[in-house]
C-alpha cells in the first residue's frame, strides 16, 4: 500500500510564487509516489470575515491553479474541505484535545493576533491548528509538505496523534513535516524580513502572483531589494533580500547556491535580478498557458464532486474510529 501525501492552500487571495514553490510544487513532484490529496481549504478562509462571493471565485481560482501548477486529478483527488464534514467534527474533537498553552505559543498565532488587537483576536486565529491537525489526521497521511510557517503546526499534528493514540488505543497515523531544504520560506521582494504572503494586497511589489502580467512580475524581480555588498553570495542574515532571489532562483532551476554563487563571481545584481526574472517568467508562462485551459468552473466542479465523493470514503472511516475510540458511538 502506497503512503498517503496531503496538503492544502487557503483560498484567500491569489496563489504566489511562495505558495508554489514552498508547497505545491513539492507535493506535485510526488503525487506519484504516494496516495495524493490535495484540498482547497475554505474552511481555514473564515478565520476572517470574507466577501462570500469573493471566497467563491477564490476557491475556483484555486483548483484551476492547482492543476495548471501540474495536481493531477486522475492521479490525486482533488477536493473542498467544507465537502467533506468530516473536517469540522474532527477538527472539534481535536480541539477538545488541546491546551491553551499549546496554541497560544504557536508561531502563526503570535504574529497575526499582533494584528488584530484593535478589534479583538478572532478564536479562529486560536484554534485553526486543530482544525488543520484535523484536515491532516482524517487521511492516514504520511507527509505534509508545507512551508516552514506551517511546519509548527504538523509538529501539533504529531503532538496530539501521539497523546491520543495513548490514551484511547491506536486510532491516528503520525505524519511527518516536509519542509523543503530550498525555498521554503520565499520573501517579500521588498522587505525580505518577512514572508511573502498570498493576503498581501494586489498591487503589492514585494508579491509575485502566479497570474502577475509577466512583465510585471519581471520588473517586481528587478526592483527586489538588495543590499550593498555587490556580491551575489547565500547568507540570510545579511544578505536577505539577495539570498531570497538564490532561492527563488536555485529551488527552479535545481542549481544549488554554490554554482550560482561561482557564475556571478565579480558581476553586479542586475545581471543576477535579470537571470531570476527570466527563470520566474518562464514558470509563470507556462503556469498560466495551463490556467487558461483549466479555468472551466463546470470542469472544476466535476472534480471537486468526485475528490469530495472518494476523500469523504477515507475521513467517515478514521471518523469513526477516533468517535469509537471516546465511546462516543
Ligand atoms: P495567507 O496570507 O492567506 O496566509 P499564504 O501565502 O501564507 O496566505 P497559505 O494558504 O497560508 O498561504 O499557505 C499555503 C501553503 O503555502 C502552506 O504550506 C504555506 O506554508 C506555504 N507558503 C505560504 N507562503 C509561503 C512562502 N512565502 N514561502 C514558502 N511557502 C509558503
Ligand atoms: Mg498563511
Amino acid at each position: 500500500m502506497k503512503k498517503v501525501i496531503l496538503t492544502g492552500v487557503r483560498p484567500s487571495g491569489n496563489l504566489t510564487l511562495g505558495n508554489y514553490l514552498g508547497a505545491i510544487k513539492n507535493f506535485v513532484d510526488r503525487q506519484e509516489q504516494y496516495d495524493s490529496y490535495i484540498f482547497i481549504a475554505d474552511l481555514h478562509a473564515i478565520t476572517s470575515p470574507k466577501d462570500p462571493q469573493k471566497l467563491k471565485e477564490a476557491v475556483y481560482n484555486c483548483v484551476a491553479m492547482y492543476l495548471a501548477c501540474g495536481v493531477d486529478p486522475k492521479k490525486t483527488i482533488v477536493f473542498k474541505q467544507s465537502d467533506v464534514l468530516e473536517h469540522g467534527t474532527l477538527g472539534f474533537i481535536m480541539t477538545f484535545q488541546t491546551k491553551m498553552g499549546e496554541l497560544s505559543r504557536m508561531t502563526q498565532f503570535k504574529l497575526k493576533s499582533q494584528q488584530q488587537t484593535k478589534e479583538g483576536v478572532d478564536t479562529g486565529l486560536f484554534v485553526y491548528p486543530t482544525l488543520m491537525v484535523a484536515d491532516i489526521l482524517l487521511y492516514n497521511t504520511s507527509i505534509v509538505p508545507v512551508g516552514k510557517d506551517q511546519q509548527q503546526h504538523v509538529e501539533l499534528t504529531r503532538d496530539l496523534a501521539e497523546r491520543f493514540n495513548k490514551r484511547y488505543g491506536q486510532t491516528f497515523t503520525m505524519p511527518d513535516v516536509y519542509v523543503a531544504p530550498v525555498g521554503n520560506k520565499i520573501l517579500n521582494l521588498q522587505n525580505p524580513l518577512e514572508k511573502m504572503n498570498k493576503s498581501d494586497s494586489g498591487d503589492n511589489k514585494g508579491t509575485i502572483f502566479l497570474m502577475d502580467d509577466i512583465e510585471v512580475a519581471k520588473k517586481k524581480i528587478m526592483s527586489a531589494k538588495t543590499d550593498n555588498l555587490a556580491h551575489v553570495h547565500f547568507d540570510e542574515e545579511n544578505q536577505p533580500g539577495i539570498s531570497n532571489l538564490m532561492s527563488i532562483l536555485s529551488k527552479i532551476t535545481d542549481e544549488d547556491f554554490e554554482s550560482i554563487e561561482k557564475r556571478y563571481e565579480g558581476k553586479g545584481y542586475g545581471e543576477f535580478k535579470k537571470e531570476v526574472a527570466e527563470v520566474v517568467a518562464k514558470t509563470l508562462a507556462e503556469i498560466q498557458a495551463k490556467f487558461k485551459q483549466f479555468n472551466n468552473k463546470d470542469m472544476l466542479d466535476k472534480i471537486l464532486s468526485n475528490g469530495a465523493i472518494d476523500a469523504q470514503k477515507v475521513a467517515s472511516q478514521t471518523l469513526k474510529r477516533a468517535a469509537n475510540a471516546l465511546g462516543l458511538n
